[in-house]
């Protein structure tokens, strides 16, 4: 009966550290979180100061302030390159 010894070998792999992402970019899942008010987000303002978007200094995806991507690194977003 080799299969009850192959079961036997079947143990759970060592459990990787699941760090739970608390505030994950949703582009690269990396953790945004840095404290209970604090963010790694690189905030975007206007002239007026108004937050209009972020960035996720892991991978520099931008997003607006609804969280919405509005570029990913090395591209515009604007269409027209086949
Ligand atoms: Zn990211």
């Amino acid at each position: 009966m080799e299969n009850l010894n192959l079961l036997h070998m079947l143990k759970k792999p060592k459990k990787t550290r699941k760090k739970k992402s608390i505030d994950p970019c949703p582009i690269c899942r990396e953790e945004l979180h840095l404290g209970d008010k604090f963010t790694q987000r690189i905030g975007l303002l206007d002239d007026f100061n108004e937050i209009i978007g972020w960035i996720c200094p892991h991978c520099d995806s931008e997003f607006n302030d609804d969280n919405h991507l509005v570029k990913i690194k090395g591209s515009t977003g604007e269409s027209g390159e086949a």
